[in-house]
């Protein structure tokens, strides 16, 4: 391979924050290969590269990621993004919807986490993150999401644990609320409300999908280098505020 850049892989990199944080790592020095199950956003753009791939498919996602290694002779840097939704409250979601989530966001991660692990535990390096969600900690009508995003946190801990001493970081970055697919969905379906989610960050803004890929940009780093198994949450102060008003703003 005459490219001499280290190669990062981000699925689900055709559009939202994917694609954000394919657009940092190319200005960090990466060849980004974004392996979606649609071309979307790559189209017609020359710095990123993509590779057709359907993270629930764990036969397929192997040889991938065989392939992208053959090409290209390494991955060193692996983002977990490829996420859906479904918004349905808990007695009336379908089993349907259940499956169709926990095999993209759970199962998905699973089969990318392995596959790029087994190439990066053969080089003897490697950093990978997954994305979670502030929805991780419970969303109502998110039952499926809520849940395969709290299992990608613990997903996270025991991988950055069991390959901790073998050169590969894995740590993850739970984002606010992005305006992007998901939140979009989100809203479309009246299962997320903008006033109620802006009254409760105290950030009182959405994140920008760049904050999320700066974030990840910093774990996957030589600065995080001694970071592993952690969730950091880039989410206005979401999680550190229960959202009860001061009764009077303290006198400066
Ligand atoms: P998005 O819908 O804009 O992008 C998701 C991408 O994943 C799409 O390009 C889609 O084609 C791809 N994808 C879906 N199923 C796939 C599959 N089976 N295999 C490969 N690729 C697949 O979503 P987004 O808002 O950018 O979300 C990206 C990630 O960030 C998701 O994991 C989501 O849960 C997480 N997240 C989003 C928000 C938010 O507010 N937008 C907040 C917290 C976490």
């Amino acid at each position: 391979m005459s490219d001499s850049r280290r190669v990062a892989v981000v699925t689900g990199g055709a559009a939202g924050i994917g694609w954000s944080i394919g657009q940092r790592l190319v200005a960090d020095g990466y060849l980004v290969i974004a392996a979606d199950v649609v071309a979307g956003l790559t189209e017609g753009d020359s710095s990123i590269l993509w590779r057709e791939l359907d993270v629930t498919d764990h036969a397929h996602v192997s040889t991938v990621f065989d392939e992208i290694v053959t090409e290209f002779g390494r991955i060193d840097v692996l983002i977990n993004n490829a996420g859906i939704q479904r918004h349905r409250s808990l007695e009336e979601l379908t089993w349907s919807e259940w499956e169709t989530v926990v095999n993209v966001n759970l199962h998905g991660v699973f089969n990318t986490l392995q596959a790029g692990g087994r190439h990066m535990l053969a080089q003897g390096e490697g950093r990978i993150v997954n994305i979670s969600s502030v929805a991780a900690r419970g969303s109502a009508g998110r039952a499926p999401y809520a849940t395969t995003k709290a299992a990608v946190i613990g997903l996270t801990s025991t991988a950055g644990a069991e390959w901790a001493s073998r050169g590969v970081r894995v740590n993850a970055v739970a984002p606010g609320y992005v305006d992007t697919g998901v939140f979009r969905e989100g809203i479309a379906a009246g299962t997320l409300n903008i006033d109620t989610i802006l009254s409760r960050i105290p950030a009182k803004r959405l994140a920008d999908a760049s904050e999320v890929a700066a974030a990840v940009s910093f774990l996957v780093s030589d600065g995080a280098s001694y970071m592993n198994g952690q969730t950091l949450y880039v989410d206005g102060g979401f999680m550190v505020d229960y959202g009860i008003p001061l009764a009077k703003k303290p006198s400066s």
